[in-house]
This record gives C-alpha cells, sequence and structure tokens, in this order.
C-alpha cells in the first residue's frame, strides 16, 4: 500500500509500505479521512520523544473496515464507517487502573507510537472503533479525535458560567474549544497572530478577538488555555489572568521548550496551572456533539489533499495555510 513515512527526524516521504494484517482483536480500515495536527509536526521534527522511527504517522481519522480479526467480538462488521479513538493504554499500570488511562506509563496511539492513517490501510483495536453516523461525512469522522482532545480538555479545566475566559489560538483546536467554553456559558476571548482565522472564532462563539492579548481590553481573565505550545503564548495567558485564575497548557510544545513565569505570583495568586494529554473518555461525547451538530464543524476542514501531496500539506500546516488539513488517502 502507499503511506506517508517519516524515516527520522526531518525525513518525510510517501512511499510503499506493507500492507497491515489485523491481528485477533483487530480490525483493518481503508481510510477515507486523516487529519493533519501539530503534534504530527512534533512528530516529524523529532520533538515528541514516544514516537519510533521510521513511522507512518496520522491518529486523527475516520475509514471503512474492511478486514476483522479472529476474535473481535464488539459486532463490528466488513462495511462499517467508522471513526478510531487512536489511545493505546496497557490496562495494567497504575494510571490505567486509577482512571487515568490517557497518562499510561507504557502509553501509546496509532500514528504516535505505532503506524498510523496517512495511509491506504491501518489496523486498529476493533473496541476502538466507533460507528459514524449516516449524517457525518469521513472529513468530519476525521475530527472526532482532536474534538475528543477538547472535550477531555474541558474535562480537566472545568468551566463555569459567565466565567471570562481567554483562549490563545485559534486553530483547529482553539476553535473547537471555544465552541465547548461558549456552549457551556463561558464569555470567551480569543486571540490569533493570524487575523484570518478570527472571523470563525466570532462565528463559533467569541465575544473578543484580536491578533495579540494586549490588544483585548476584556483582561483580567478568570482563566486562559493555550493552545498553541509557544512559550511566549503560554507567558501572555499567564499574565492575562486575574488573581485566583487558572491556565491550562493544552497545546503541545516542543519536549525541550521552557517557560518563564513569576513563581510570586502563582504563590501569592493562587494561580493554577493544569495540562490536558489527548483522549480519556471523551471519544463517544465528542462523536455526539458532533453528530447533534451541537459543535459545528462548518469553516473547520479547509483542505483535502491527497496522500501523494502529503509532504506538501504538511508545509502547509507549518505555513499556518487555512484550519484543518486533511488527507483523503
Ligand atoms: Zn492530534
Ligand atoms: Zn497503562
Amino acid at each position: 500500500m502507499r503511506a506517508a513515512i517519516i524515516d527520522e527526524p526531518g525525513k518525510l516521504r510517501v512511499g510503499e509500505a506493507p500492507d497491515p494484517t489485523p491481528g485477533a482483536a483487530d480490525v483493518v480500515i481503508k481510510v477515507g479521512a486523516c487529519g493533519i495536527c501539530g503534534t504530527d509536526l512534533h512528530i516529524a521534527d523529532g520533538e515528541f520523544p514516544p514516537a519510533p522511527f521510521p513511522l507512518v504517522p496520522g491518529h486523527e481519522f475516520a475509514g471503512e473496515v474492511v478486514e476483522i480479526g479472529s476474535d473481535v467480538r464488539t459486532g463490528i462488521a466488513v462495511g462499517d464507517r467508522v471513526a478510531v479513538d487512536p489511545s493505546l493504554f496497557c490496562g495494567y499500570c497504575t494510571p490505567c487502573r486509577t482512571g487515568r488511562g490517557n497518562l499510561c506509563a507504557n502509553w501509546g496511539a496509532t500514528g504516535d507510537t505505532v503506524n498510523g492513517a496517512f495511509a491506504e490501510y491501518v489496523a486498529v483495536p476493533a473496541v476502538n472503533a466507533y460507528r459514524l453516523p449516516d449524517s457525518l461525512s469521513m472529513g468530519q469522522g476525521a475530527l472526532v479525535e482532536p474534538l475528543s482532545c477538547a472535550v477531555h480538555g474541558l474535562d480537566v479545566f472545568g468551566a463555569q458560567i459567565g466565567e471570562r475566559i481567554l483562549v490563545v489560538g485559534a486553530g483547529t483546536m482553539g476553535l473547537l474549544l471555544t465552541q465547548l467554553l461558549a456552549g457551556s456559558g463561558a464569555r470567551v476571548s480569543v486571540v490569533d497572530r493570524n487575523a484570518a482565522r478570527l472571523p470563525l472564532a466570532t462565528t463559533f462563539g467569541a465575544e473578543h478577538v484580536a491578533t495579540s492579548v494586549a490588544e483585548l481590553d476584556a483582561a483580567p481573565f478568570d482563566a486562559s488555555v493555550d493552545v498553541t505550545g509557544a512559550p511566549k503564548a503560554i507567558e501572555d495567558a499567564f499574565d492575562a489572568l486575574r488573581r485566583g485564575g487558572r491556565l491550562q497548557i493544552f497545546g503541545v510544545a516542543a519536549d525541550t521548550a521552557r517557560i518563564s513565569l513569576s513563581p510570586f505570583r502563582i504563590y501569592n495568586d493562587e494561580i493554577r496551572i493544569v495540562g490536558s494529554m489527548a483522549v480519556l473518555d471523551s471519544f463517544e461525547p465528542a462523536l455526539r456533539l458532533l453528530e447533534s451538530g451541537r459543535v459545528s464543524s462548518e469553516g473547520l476542514i479547509s483542505h483535502t489533499l491527497p496522500l501523494e501531496e502529503f509532504p506538501e500539506a504538511v508545509g502547509m500546516v507549518r505555513a499556518g495555510t487555512g484550519v484543518k488539513i486533511q488527507i483523503a488517502p
């Protein structure tokens, strides 16, 4: 089959890879759509330590079931359209056994630690496949994973009615978080250096939008979420908090990145800082939100490119082109 392959950090190509064969509990999916995410860029740059090389990336995907392992008992059938939770939790470490599988000591994910869906076919555990309603396209199916990360972010972060919340970054994740926060009754302000992204943030419920925190007169905020992973943006998000505020670090930074925050302020103002890592029991809720229309995908999928153009598509993501760029193998 054809697949996008990262041979080593910085070396990316589209070439031939062996067809996946399903393990006893797996299904093989013919990929319909797979989104490119900031994490894929970190993997390509060697900044995401769990990723081995060579690797076929791709963890935001939907497709059609074409083969079923001998021991699959989920009632899934060949021909089913599914979205796939990429999470691979071991099930026996302490985090897994205390309800925090996303922090699994042996954490893995399809497309991050084993071959993923920037390919014609991918094998996944059958229990990770969720049937896609007829009303949702493959492209929308590939948005369930990023939305499920945003749902987990809210699970961790909480949002109170009427709170003033700053979202830094208006890419796909920032726009999904904006919808969830506004839908939860928070008053959302959104900042992105790329002004072209701001009208969508307004459409999705942001009250104030700007290209920098300094331009917003809504500060200080009760809470802020950084969706960029950029150290300067995280520091701005921290500085914009009121006393007693909280900061969520949602965006993926390079593993070597460092930030500079005032420990006195964290102490004296009782600032809480909390992370949010991937998906935890949030895939089904995300699927329901998209199916019901409570979260809109209108305008989010800006480009759909063929697999052979994967390197160009990655270049577009790096350049900040559009919103969500997907590959349709
Ligand atoms: Zn992702
Ligand atoms: Zn585990």
